[in-house]
């Protein structure tokens, strides 16, 4: 079996009978445990139930019994639920954690046949941009060893950039798929929010938490989205409307493209965007300038709203219902004290107490409140050029990856990272990160943003993109 393998290549090999789910599954498990001791990706392998899985798609196939993924290994982040198995968020707080169900999206893959392989190293409580926050230590970039893969979802990219799994899950709450994509040259797509259910994925921040996908082609993003998505009654905010994967490469569409935030990007990143979208202009499709007035305070908003959800959403674990619990502390206030200062990391403790303090009596109203405002004009700034345009271009991080520790100690540095995709999650829009090119031997990606429920789209374009470059092809040489 060559290294690189789209989920369509592994299909084609199963349904000509030239490999079988069981060999195609044990030759991953064998690259996991060849390759990962460098890279981290993986923090738990579920080897005998994917070899069990593996053996019954392999029954399913020679009865006829074929779905679209049957057979097909998949890594999910370690924030999704899959039952019997450690859900740990990559944090001391849930360490010992097993899932007594399987996320929604976990059990719509599996019933469209696919093989649970493990799960993937992540930031802790996916708070972060780098993957360093995990209690696991950092996932490291295939493309250079002394790099990040990016955050919060970095174990997914850096497997499926070093082909060490052909797809995985991946969440994206302010830029977790789009980024660690960019960074380690893989597609990276996150639907509509509510397209994808968050039933069984824990919760970072709710209104912009969206699961998706990390994988080797926009194709293949397309056949796990046809899978995953679609209404869910366990998710109160899951989405009614069908979200449609239709592509046609024929499409010519009108992009906006807003040249005016990117002036201060380095040049060998814009260079490779400018590449992009020439050769989209080569295809018909039309540019036209667009401005988003509001895109500057996306990240300050998003830090406001996405800690007071977190703050929220994290009081959960007092070591009494849910998560680690302490040694120490005779009183109930003092047990949860000491619970939480144990089980939580530096970074999560810093999102909790600024979202405590942002929702407290005197300082609602001067943050979140108007935090919640900025949210809508960035909202209606897309609304409006989504007027005149089919998709919008932009990069998706203004960076390559860079070395580890070079941001671990200024976290609005680290921060600065989500700039160009926090202010998507905070509208809801589907987008993409697709690799363009090259800087300095590290992978860059452009980002692709797309109107509510406009998927398709983002598919037609991603493919042409792709039909006509080899970015996607290209694997790092060090692992090979
Ligand atoms: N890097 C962003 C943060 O730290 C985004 C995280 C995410 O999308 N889960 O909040």
């Amino acid at each position: 079996m060559d290294t690189i393998q789209s989920i369509k290549q592994l299909c084609d090999l199963m349904d000509t009978r030239q490999a079988s789910s069981y060999e195609i599954t044990s030759e991953y498990l064998a690259r996991i445990r060849r390759i990962d001791k460098q890279l981290n990706s993986f923090v738990s392998l579920h080897e005998e139930a994917a070899l069990r899985a593996a053996r019954l798609a392999d029954k399913n196939r020679a009865c006829g019994r074929i779905k679209p993924l049957t057979g097909i290994p998949i890594g999910h982040k370690d924030v999704f639920c899959v039952k019997g198995e450690r859900t740990s968020c990559c944090s001391r707080m849930l360490e010992s954690f097993v899932a007594p169900y399987s996320a929604t999206i976990v059990q719509n893959l599996e019933d469209a046949g696919a093989v649970s392989l493990g799960k993937t190293n992540m930031d802790e409580f996916a708070m972060g941009s780098s993957n360093e926050t995990s209690i696991f230590g950092p996932a490291r970039n295939p493309w250079n060893l002394d790099r990040v893969p990016g955050g919060s979802s970095g174990g997914s990219a850096a497997a499926v950039a070093a082909c060490i799994a052909p797809a995985c899950t991946g969440s994206d709450t302010g830029g977790s798929i789009r980024q660690p994509a960019s960074f380690c040259g893989v597609t990276g797509f996150k639907p509509t929010y509510g397209v994808n259910s968050r039933f069984g994925m824990v919760a970072f921040a709710s209104s912009l938490d969206h699961p998706g996908t990390l994988t080797r082609s926009v194709e293949d993003a397309r056949i796990m989205f046809d899978a995953m998505s679609g209404q869910d009654l366990l998710d109160s905010t899951s989405s009614r409307a069908p979200a449609s994967s239709n592509t046609s490469a024929a499409t010519r569409m009108t992009l906006g493209y807003p040249t005016s935030l990117f002036s201060d990007l380095p040049f060998s990143i814009t260079n490779a965007l400018e590449e992009a979208r020439k050769i989209l202009e080569g295809q018909g499709n039309t540019i036209i300038e667009i401005d988003l007035p509001h895109f500057d305070n996306a990240v300050a908003a998003y830090y406001v709203i996405s800690c007071a959800e977190a703050s929220a959403n994290l009081a959960r674990y007092d070591g009494i219902r849910y998560g680690h619990r302490s040694m120490h502390g005779s009183t109930f206030d003092s047990l949860c004290e000491h619970s939480r200062s144990e089980g939580f990391g530096q970074e999560v403790k810093r999102r909790i107490l600024t979202g405590t303090f942002v929702l407290s009596v005197g300082h609602y109203d001067a943050y979140y409140v108007k935090a919640q405002k900025v949210r809508r004009l960035i909202r209606d700034d897309y609304l409006r050029a989504f007027e005149k345009v089919d998709l919008i271009l932009s990069p998706a991080s203004p960076t390559t990856a860079f070395r580890l520790h070079a941001l671990d100690r200024e976290p609005t540095e680290m921060y600065k990272q989500d700039q160009f995709t926090v202010p998507v999650n905070m509208a809801g829009l589907p987008a993409m990160s697709i690799p363009c090119g090259f800087a300095e031997e590290l992978p860059v990606g452009f980002q692709m943003i797309g109107p509510h429920f406009g998927e398709s789209r983002l598919f037609s374009l991603g493919v042409q993109f792709q039909t006509l470059t080899d970015w996607h092809l290209k694997a790092p040489n060090v692992l090979a």
